[in-house]
């Protein structure tokens, strides 16, 4: 039994894999010297939370409204196990019920200091949109909360790490980010994607940056977008962590942007039925310079042909589970993805140059 574990750690270590659970325990906390990100599992909605080495924190989107406060439940998990009481930012992407819907569940179970938004809902035509933004409009008049409506280029005031708003309301940055302004030689034969009337080409997105470190979340945000941003001059330049944009549905994450970005691990947020396109797959999976593709689900559209294998996927294909995912980001530019389905951590190095 312990010859045959032993073997199975040495395995392991050897895949530069390892094993959290080797003393029957919960992984070993982490020393604060890194960034944790967690990537609470919604369903395929989104909820991203980052905690910087003081205890600071920002949450990316609150989930879906209803299931008796699931997603709520599941942010305030990621919280504690951060060891954070409350939640200092909420940054709305848009206004989607898998994305704002969860916000008053959320308010009724954590504090929360600050809503960052991109502005008034402009998405009028149908009921969904209007109700989960009027149940955020109604947190806001509590007066509880302060609020900035966040623009293109701003740097947020959040502490120990630099998020800088790259997209909101449909308007982007108008000079590219350090890192980026070359030719992006994956614009040539792009197709003009259709115009979305949305929100989510409004989606607030924001570049993140702790030492080396550059992270690259746009929530929604459609491929419309994506050409402005990325074609022909690629704004943003290279990042090592790309949060799939649009839970991997195929309206986003093309192979301008993705290319563009050839980020070394992208995280994508579906759900088993939500997201997880083959076409957005194939992309993600095509990166140049990709080491690897993490999921939140297993995509019952992709099939076996179009999902990671097991290891990399935080919930199998059966009753949901509720596993996330877990970075540790390091200044210098080294990280570790945490799969809490099997306690197991994979690290990756600190590229040389
Ligand atoms: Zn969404």
């Amino acid at each position: 039994m312990l010859g045959k574990l032993l073997a199975r750690v040495m395995l392991a270590a050897a895949a530069s894999w390892t094993l959290g659970l080797l003393a029957g325990a919960a992984p070993a906390p982490e020393t604060h010297k890194s960034l944790q990100i967690y990537f609470v599992d919604v369903e395929g909605g989104q909820a991203t939370l980052f905690v910087t080495t003081e205890g600071k924190s920002l949450l990316i989107d609150t989930g879906w409204p209803g299931n008796n406060g699931r997603d709520a439940n599941r942010i305030a998990a990621a919280a504690k196990d951060a060891g954070i009481k409350k939640i200092d930012f909420v940054l709305i992407t848009h206004y989607h019920d898998d994305h704002v819907g969860g916000a008053p569940q959320l308010a009724a179970k954590i504090p929360v200091g600050t809503f960052i938004d991109h502005g008034e809902n402009r998405e009028t035509s149908g009921a969904s949109a209007s109700r989960v933004y009027g149940a955020y409009q109604q947190l806001l008049a509590t007066g509880k909360y302060k609020h900035i409506v966040a623009k293109p280029g701003q740097v947020l005031p959040i502490t120990g790490m630099q998020v800088r708003v790259v997209t909101a309301d449909g308007e982007l940055i108008e000079r590219p980010l350090p890192g980026g302004g070359k030719e992006n030689t994956n614009c040539a034969n792009a197709a003009k994607p259709p115009v979305d009337t949305t929100e989510n080409p409004r989606s607030l997105g924001t570049l993140i940056t702790f030492g080396k470190q550059r992270i690259l979340d746009l929530g929604d945000l459609t491929a419309d977008k994506e050409m402005e941003l990325m074609c022909p001059m690629n704004k943003i330049g290279p990042v090592d962590i790309y949060i799939a944009s649009h839970h991997g549905f195929f309206q986003s994450g093309s192979a301008a942007l993705v290319h563009g970005i050839a980020p070394r691990v992208a995280i994508m947020n579906n759900g088993a039925k939500k997201g997880g396109s083959i076409v957005a797959w194939e992309v993600i999976e095509k990166s140049p310079g990709l080491e690897d593709l993490w999921q939140l689900h297993y995509s019952e559209e992709g099939g076996d042909a179009h999902n990671v294998t097991a290891p990399f996927l935080a919930n199998l294909s059966g009753p949901d589970a509720g596993n996330y995912l877990k970075i540790a980001a390091s200044e210098d530019g080294s990280f570790a993805v945490f799969n809490s389905r099997n306690g197991e951590t994979k690290k990756y190095a600190a590229k040389s140059n």
